[in-house]
């Protein structure tokens, strides 16, 4: 029983290391199939050795075997990241078709946040693949009914474009299409739950930086990384969230 657990935790840890080569690459429009990984800061060609997912960085200390560089966190992190929300996933739900809907929700949002956390952009072809592959799984899992979906689609989208508007450039137009692409998988009530939860999980984390001092007042935030917070979140306790709201 619990060896089905560590399978989607390896499975997770090894779908990380893939993400860590879109990050890199999809922002730079290299392919992520080719060439084999390189170090990013010397361009050697990295061997197997070099690429067993947490372990190689754990081995070498987080530095480069040939330059001896700083490896940056975010590859560890990746990993570690979606090794336990493969886990948790299953755990949640399952083995079942509703188990592929969110997974490949969590993957590309993924991918998408630590784009955004380094580049502050997310790439159109990253949200038009959510966008085609919610529209297919929702038709497979019949889970929402259509006229949910799009009050989720227009409470996100539509909140968000309306913060852009009155921010002036504090928030993106990727942002907005995120959004929008994310209210698709959830639908409504749980889309509003998740921007709470993404504006709540933003204003602490601003809160923190400002106290530490760690940006300025006017530094840009990404905007990503929190939406899909308040989304995961969302799937996990949104069931939960919702009926103790209701309760009341
Ligand atoms: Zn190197």
């Amino acid at each position: 029983m619990t060896m089905i657990y560590l399978i989607f935790f390896i499975s997770g840890l090894i779908t990380g290391s893939f993400f860590n080569v879109c990050i890199y690459r999809l922002p730079r429009k290299e392919s992520v199939v080719f060439p084999p990984s390189r170090c990013p800061l010397c361009q050697t060609r990295l061997t197997p050795r070099d690429l067993v997912p947490l372990f190689s960085y754990l081995w070498l200390k987080g530095c480069c075997r040939y330059c001896q560089g700083r490896i940056s966190w975010r590859y560890p992190a990746v990993e570690l990241l979606t090794g336990l929300l493969f886990m948790m996933l299953y755990a949640h739900f399952g083995f079942n078709l509703w188990l592929v809907k969110y997974l490949i929700l969590t993957c590309l949002l993924m991918i998408i946040s630590f784009i955004d956390l380094e580049h502050y952009f997310i790439p159109d072809q990253l949200i038009l693949l959510m966008l085609g592959t919610g529209i297919l799984l929702n038709f497979f899992t019949r889970e929402l009914p259509i006229p949910s979906i799009l009050w989720g689609m227009l409470v996100l989208a539509g909140t968000l474009f309306l913060l852009a508007a009155l921010s002036k450039g504090g928030m993106g137009g990727g942002d907005i299409k995120l959004a929008g692409a994310a209210g698709l998988f959830l639908g409504w009530p749980q889309s509003l739950l998740a921007l709470f939860l993404a504006g709540f999980l933003g204003g602490i984390f601003s809160l923190i930086l400002l106290i530490f001092q760690l940006k300025k007042r006017k530094d840009p935030l990404p905007f990503a990384p929190f939406l899909s917070g308040g989304i995961i979140l969302t799937v996990f306790f949104g069931q939960a969230l919702l009926k103790w709201y209701f309760s009341l």
